[in-house]
């Protein structure tokens, strides 16, 4: 539309314009017409300027609590045309924030460094840092809530924290819940030092993430990008409501970072374990080569592999078992064969002694004999007589001492035998080292319990769910009696095997006694659990165990269960046999959960 300046022509052209859009000219259309065409404004209405002060309140800031409040007021007081309500809404707005610009931040942040670096003895770091976590959380947006918090836990820290709690600290009366007040952006704040400290503290967390927290969890790389994030965000976070979500995210980022330096712990522990495992192992196996291969190969296996904690702790329980068992057997054996030899040379040393003195005996008995049946007189025969008593006497003494050395031989074997037996002793102490059932390979009870007990103190400490499973196969006994105790070895084997390669990696199975099973299922709520028991069961009926090349159908009833904070491995196992033995009663070949 053309601008015109002349009010003659403006009445023109507003005549015409009444004219081109039809519309009749009374005296208010013509005073509307009349202000479009010259660009001014219609203040002849009530004389209440909404334009103005709509134009105003869409102007102002809208992020915080307080400043969306602010523009209700205004937005309410503009449609009621209450000139008189907008001032007020307004000054009290005005009035408000400068209150609360006039809070001593920097006195408050001066008492919290000093408090923050005093000594005391019940309030470790940790301790005063989880108080600031928890009032950054809970003050939300409010600078007023904020600054009263933060005084009362100065004063509490200042009385070494027998003051008030930090329950007493929550309990500060929230200024947000009774008088509203304005949230304000800290760092706009010019006469508050708090302001002015904020983007330096910003920009120093942001070079830690960056460049100190990144670089040493690169191995974690998706950990590492989110420090690099948080550092963006650190950088941009100027407004109250940004900080808030920062400290959020970080307390996250901080969880996240804690369980991967346990893991990292854990993970070094378990490879110095190892490492020394295997060189104190390397003076064991002297003897035999084949041996010394094996653990190599072992060690070289998870070596080549991604390294996972169970991995490390399954390697680390075979080699001890290999190793103990090993060096019990090396000693035996030796002594064994020594003494073997020692008696076997002395018996064959008597035997031809003996044989020898014998024979010559008899040889001259024979001798003295027919001297007997030829002599023709007395004196002939005394002297015979005395030869046989001479040789009888010498085959006397000699059998004395065969008797003599048989009895030294034979209290030697006894003792070799003790000894045996000591050995034998020992190498039974030794196979209650086994972690694993020698049948499936599967752990055994003890190989259970040591799993049991890490698999829930990680899950207490992470605070995640762990489950359990109890299989039990149905009608083992009938299978056992048709087909064979063998049969029944390798239906276990088979059954072992198809859990072992349809659960994760993660999960841990163990022989529980004859033909039941236990599968710990980590990091698994109990309705997942349920249904990985239950595919397992289907995966059974599809892979039949084979027994003469005939198709034996093999079934499990099952009982799981979530591990509960009050429980021990006694009261899930108990359980989980409840629930197992209630899919017994109700049919079997089905899972029961609890
Ligand atoms: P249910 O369906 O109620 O579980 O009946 P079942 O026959 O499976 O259970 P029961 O407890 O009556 O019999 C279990 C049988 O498992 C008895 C035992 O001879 C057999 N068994 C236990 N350990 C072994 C083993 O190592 N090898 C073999 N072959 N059999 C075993
Ligand atoms: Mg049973
Ligand atoms: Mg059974």
């Amino acid at each position: 539309m053309p601008t015109f300046s002349n009010p003659n022509e403006i009445a023109r052209e507003t005549f015409r314009l009444l004219a081109t859009r039809r519309v009749a000219p009374t005296p208010d259309n013509y005073r509307a017409v009349y202000h479009e065409v010259a660009g001014t404004r219609d203040t002849t209405g009530s004389g209440f300027p909404a334009e103005p002060l709509k134009s105003l309140a869409q102007a102002l800031p809208r992020e915080t609590p307080a400043q969306l409040r602010l523009a209700r007021e205004l937005e309410q007081a503009i449609k009621d045309e209450k000139l008189e309500t907008y001032v007020a809404s307004f000054s009290g707005f005005l009035a408000e924030r400068a209150s609360i610009e006039k809070l001593e931040w920097s006195e408050l942040i001066n008492e919290l460094l000093q408090e923050w670096d005093a000594t005391s003895a019940s309030l470790t770091p940790g301790k005063k840092r989880e108080t600031l976590d928890h009032i950054f959380s809970s003050a939300g947006s409010n600078p007023e809530t904020l600054f009263n918090r933060l005084q009362a836990v100065v004063r509490n820290w200042r009385q070494g924290g027998r003051g008030e709690s930090i329950t007493l600290v929550e309990g500060v009366p929230d200024a947000e819940s009774t008088t509203p007040k304005d949230s304000t952006d800290l760092a706009a704040a010019p006469q508050s030092r708090a302001g002015e400290l904020l983007p330096q503290l910003r920009d120093l967390l942001a070079f830690a993430l960056e460049q100190a927290v990144a670089a040493q969890i690169a191995e974690a790389p998706e950990l590492a990008a989110q420090a690099k994030t948080l550092a963006e965000s650190a950088r941009k976070a100027s407004s109250i409501k940004a900080l808030d979500e920062l400290l959020v995210e970080l307390k996250r980022f901080a969880y996240r970072l804690e369980l991967l330096v346990d893991d990292r712990t854990e993970l070094r522990n378990g490879l110095l374990h190892l490492l020394n495992l295997v060189i104190e192992n390397i003076s064991e196996l002297v003897i035999d080569d084949n041996w010394l291969h094996g653990q190599i190969a072992v060690v070289r296996d998870i070596v080549s592999q991604p390294l996972n904690l169970r991995s490390i702790d399954d390697a680390e329980r075979r080699i001890k078992e290999v190793v103990y068992k090993q060096s019990q057997l090396k000693h035996s054996l030796v002594e064994a064969k020594e003494a073997l030899k020692v008696m076997l040379a002395g018996f064959v040393d008597h035997l031809a002694e003996f044989s020898d003195t014998t024979s010559g005996y008899h040889d001259k008995i024979e001798v003295c004999a027919k001297k007997i049946s030829e002599a023709n007189d007395i004196n002939e025969l005394a002297d015979v007589v005395q030869e046989v008593m001479k040789e009888t006497r010498i085959i006397q003494i000699n059998a004395q001492r065969s008797r003599d050395e048989l009895m030294a031989t034979r209290k030697k074997v006894t003792e070799t035998e003790q000894r045996i037996n000591e050995l034998q002793a020992e190498l039974d102490s030794a196979s209650k080292l086994v972690r694993h059932d020698q049948l499936t390979g599967v752990l055994n009870r003890r190989g259970l319990e040591e799993a049991f007990e890490k698999e829930a103190s990680r899950a207490r400490r992470r605070s995640t769910p762990l489950c359990v499973g109890l299989l039990d196969i149905d009608n083992f006994k009938k299978l056992n009696d048709s087909l064979g105790h063998d049969a029944g070895d390798a239906a276990l084997i088979h059954l072992a095997t198809v859990i072992r390669e349809t659960m994760r990696p993660q999960d841990t199975c163990a022989r529980f006694g004859g033909e039941e099973f236990i599968i710990l299922l980590p990091d698994t709520p109990l309705e997942d659990a349920q249904k990985a028991v239950v595919r397992l069961q289907r995966e059974l009926t599809k892979r039949f165990f084979l027994h003469n090349n005939e198709k034996q159908l093999i079934t499990f009833s099952a009982g799981v269960t979530e591990m509960r904070s009050e429980d021990n491995q006694a009261s899930v196992m108990k359980r989980a046999d409840e629930a197992m033995y209630s899919a017994k009663k109700t049919g079997k070949n089905r899972v029961v959960s609890v």
